[in-house]
């Protein structure tokens, strides 16, 4: 777990506010859960993955229930759909925290942050186009360019089923050639076997089945419409028929944005796909439901690796310098914050030197200095920070509206 300092700070906002921005204007709002569910909650996730079996961290309460804390958000809005029952389709969106006992590495903390969407309610593949377009779409608007997009499709459950079941028979057909860890898996979850990206592993997967020979008609089509969407959408894709996406519960279209320029374990810098049965499962109507999840913390990487999305510092734009004993100064940048304009100022009585110095270090475009002349004759004086601007006596009434004009 790592704090996050100004100016990093400043992007991680800015990074939401971009992904606020691009889904609202689709017609999404916003679900705050709580970080602390009922295990059970994410029990129904997938008994058999990790991130609930290995990484939860989760305790009992002073009240005696078995909490945890939340490591993915999917379930929890699915949760609070079949608490509330709102209107289908439901459109909703949401950032913050996870919690997941991992082995902490770049690019995979114990506690990160998501930003996702969700779609509940509607079967159409047009809504799964929608699904991935706002995601790439978002990447896009961060400044990425080096973004793959894989999609997949796992059918439905049935036809899941029998891919897994004929999946688990070719696998223990090789165990001889698998990792010592396919092996463990194998026997937890044959699917994520095919997530191995070990190289020992490799040669046993490419020769796997794959789900295609598995799909009945209405799943082909299915698949079929998303693609023509996307195609028709000019959004790029590769059909990765590997891609199974490290929950349990998805169905139907699995897609994945992979970074293009991140080592191959972490490249991954979100995902998503439908999931037909998780809100039947936490005890709500049949109900389907697609979404993604993007790692904040591992596309901001992906950023920093093409150069894009820069961390800035808002900074201010007037610096208040007063060597007349400090109350103007008081006065004057509490008036102007009113006003609009970003302000700071010096403390502790510092000398002109030592006050020019903050107001460099600050950022700001321009220093209001009042020494003792200006207080008496009521003016002040605009000192440019930043440009080689003449310096300007202003009267303190005509201050606000001559910084504007600068400022603007
Ligand atoms: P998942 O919820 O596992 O499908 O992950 C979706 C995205 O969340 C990943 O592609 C990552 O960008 C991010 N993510 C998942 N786990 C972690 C982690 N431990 N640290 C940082 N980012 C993570």
């Amino acid at each position: 777990m790592r704090d996050i300092l100004p100016p990093e700070s400043g992007r991680w906002s800015s990074f939401v506010d971009v992904f606020r921005s691009t889904v609202s204007s689709a017609g999404y709002g916003q679900v705050i859960a709580p970080l602390l569910e009922d295990i059970g909650v994410f029990h129904r996730v997938g008994e058999a993955t990790d991130v609930v079996t290995k990484e939860m961290y989760d305790f009992v309460d002073k009240g005696d229930r078995h909490v945890a804390l939340r490591p993915e958000q999917t379930a929890s809005i699915c949760r609070a759909f079949v608490q509330h029952r709102p209107a289908t389709p439901w459109k909703v969106w949401y950032t913050g925290p996870n919690f997941r006992y991992e082995k902490p590495q770049r690019g995979r903390y114990r506690q990160f942050e998501q930003v996702g969407i969700e779609v509940l309610g509607a079967d159409d593949p047009d809504v799964d186009v929608e699904v991935i377009a706002l995601g790439w779409d978002f990447l896009g608007a961060l400044g990425l360019r080096r973004v793959t997009l894989l999609v997949n499709t796992l059918g439905e459950s049935s036809e899941r089923e029998s891919f897994v079941s004929s999946l688990e028979s070719y696998l223990r057909s090789r165990l001889g050639d698998l990792s010592e860890e396919s092996v463990a898996t194998l026997e937890r979850n044959p699917l994520r076997v095919l997530d191995s990206k070990r190289e020992r592993d490799q040669a046993v997967i490419s020769g796997a089945p794959t789900i295609m020979e598995f799909l009945g008609e209405s799943s082909k089509s299915h698949f079929d419409r998303v693609l023509r969407g996307l195609d028709l959408l000019q959004i790029p894709y590769r059909i990765d028929n590997r891609l199974v996406r490290g929950l349990d519960y998805y169905r139907q279209t699995t897609f994945e944005f992979a970074g293009g320029t991140l080592e191959s374990a972490q490249n991954a810098l979100g995902g998503g796909g439908r999931y037909d049965s998780l809100v039947e499962d936490l005890g709500g109507p049949a109900t389907p439901g697609i979404g993604f999840a993007i790692g904040l913390d591992r596309t901001l990487l992906a950023c920093d690796d093409e150069g894009v999305f820069p961390a800035f510092d808002l900074g201010i734009d007037v610096f208040v310098v007063d060597t007349a004993g400090g109350s103007e100064a008081l006065r004057l940048t509490n008036q102007l914050r009113r006003e609009g304009f970003r302000v700071d100022r010096a403390f502790d009585n510092r000398s002109m030197k030592s006050q020019m110095k903050a107001a460099d270090r600050s950022g700001a475009r321009y220093a209001v200095i009042l020494g003792e002349d200006e207080v008496r004759a009521g003016t002040a004086l605009i000192k440019p920070l930043r440009s080689d601007e003449d310096q300007q006596s202003v009267s303190s009434g005509d201050l606000a509206a001559r910084l504007m004009e600068k400022i603007q």
